[in-house]
């Protein structure tokens, strides 16, 4: 009699259960893990024991760092002609693979590129000169405007506030000049460092910081951060993301021409809108990085590990737990680029919807990270292994970009707004 063989093993990659990537998509994956492998991952780990302003002092390696990732042209506009859903895979593939190795330089990567990103997108040469080779970074919260930054609609005021909130930083806009005043959080991601800021911030057009309906003007603009005027904080010292510089910046009487706005006015919350849901799709995909990293370290452990005899992987509740995991990473994942494709190909994308996806990402790569680390038991309180560290940085994660009570209260808003206007009523 013949044996009857065992069901062939599926097909799997580094991303999982990946649909085959295309010639070009596997070369640039290829490229990027290695990277992500063998420079990233261990910067990262080298910089989380640093001090925050041993991290950015001269001769540190986070500047090379940066300067090797400015040469390498991983925008992910330079993968636009690939066509929309290739774009969106190869945007995934990025921040995966960048996640995996280390979420804080992932995400000051990210900053850095955000200026020169927009200002391409404007196709306006003096700006995208200005930010061409640039450290860039996004201001956007201030010490009192955090959570209310993100309010889109006048009814997301609370009854008992006159207005929303115009925060700590201003612009006073003149018919053809930006002098800003006040500052910016601690918690601006590359805040300490960068040299070029895209702001979003209140505005005095002449008549006043408000709408009648309470909601106050903004402007969005580029501004060189080496004018003068503005100075620093230091750089904060945080629990989790410790590569990523992080710290305020002051704004005194800085004065900018009008031509450096991205919107005025009228086009203000459009405009963020837009840019915030862009932000919201990186950190989904750092956050399956993130997720998958954890997941891979306890997947090696429970097959060096022995307990009761036999190592750990042969004990069926840590075969259920492994399982439980690599859902959630596979999940994660789904989401993240669910989110990506609807935002590249729909006509009218929110963030709204964007930060819900990265609500659903980090809230799962928090419970990946946090099981990972009880599988290796003590051992995953250590500093001598990885998971402690991953543990932290994805925890930031559930605060930075919109708290995540914040914007699934949002997404909930936004969904009885559209059933107000007529979806989801034929049931
Ligand atoms: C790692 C990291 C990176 C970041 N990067 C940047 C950056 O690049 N640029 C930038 O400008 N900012 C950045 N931030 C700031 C981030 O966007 C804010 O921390 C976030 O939006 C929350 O604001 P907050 O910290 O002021 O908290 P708050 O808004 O003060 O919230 C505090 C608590 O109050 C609750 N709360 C707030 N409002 C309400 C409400 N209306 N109803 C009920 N409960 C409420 C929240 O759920 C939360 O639990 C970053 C933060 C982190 C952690």
């Amino acid at each position: 009699m013949t044996a009857i063989h065992d069901v062939d093993l599926p097909t799997v990659g580094l991303t999982g259960f990946e649909p085959p990537l295309s010639e070009v998509e596997a070369a640039v994956h290829d490229s990027l893990h290695r990277f992500a492998k063998d420079v990233v991952r261990p910067l990262g780990q080298k910089l989380d024991r640093m001090s925050a302003a041993e991290v950015i002092a001269p001769g540190s390696p986070f500047w090379e760092f940066h300067q090797t990732v400015a040469q390498m042209g991983f925008d992910p506009t330079t993968f636009a002609e690939q066509g929309p859903m290739a774009a969106a895979r190869i945007e995934a593939l990025l921040g995966e693979e960048f996640g995996w190795a280390d979420v804080g330089l992932a995400i000051s990567v990210g900053a850095a590129a955000l200026p020169l990103t927009v200002a391409r997108e404007v196709g306006r040469q003096e700006l995208i000169e200005m930010c061409t080779g640039k450290i860039g970074c996004w201001v956007i919260t201030q010490p009192d405007r955090g959570s209310d930054c993100g309010i889109l609609y006048s009814n997301e005021y609370h009854p008992l506030s006159p207005h929303g909130n115009k925060g700590n930083l201003t612009a006073r806009v003149t018919a053809d000049e930006i002098v800003l005043n006040g500052q910016s959080s601690a918690w601006v991601s590359n805040g300490s460092i960068a040299q070029v800021g895209m702001l979003y911030v209140a505005a005095d057009y002449g008549d006043g910081y408000y709408e009648d309906n309470g909601r106050p003007f903004g402007v969005a603009l580029l501004c060189p951060l080496d004018v003068p005027g503005v100075s620093r904080g230091k750089s904060l010292e945080k629990l989790g993301q410790r590569a990523l510089p992080q710290g305020e910046i002051y704004f005194d009487n800085v004065r900018v021409p009008k031509r450096f706005a991205l919107a005025l006015r009228d086009e203000y919350l459009a405009n963020h809108a837009f840019n915030w849901s862009n932000a919201g799709l990186g950190m989904c995909h750092a956050a399956a990085g993130v997720a998958r990293a954890a997941f891979e370290y306890a997947l090696a452990y429970v097959h060096e590990r022995k307990q009761g005899g036999v190592s750990l992987h042969e004990h069926q509740l840590v075969l259920y737990r492994l399982g439980v995991m690599g859902r959630k990473v596979e999940m994660i994942r789904a989401v993240a680029r669910r989110a990506t494709e609807y935002a590249k190909l729909s006509p009218h994308r929110h963030p709204y919807y964007t930060a819900q996806a990265k609500v659903t990402c980090t809230e799962e790569a928090l419970t990946v990270a946090n099981e990972a680390l009880q599988l290796l038991g003590g051992n995953g309180l250590a500093h001598d292994y990885p998971m402690e560290k991953l543990l932290r940085d994805a925890r930031a994660m559930t605060i930075e970009d919109g708290e995540n009570y914040i914007t699934t209260t949002r997404f909930g808003g936004l969904l009885s707004r559209l059933h107000q206007n007529g979806w989801a009523r034929e049931s």
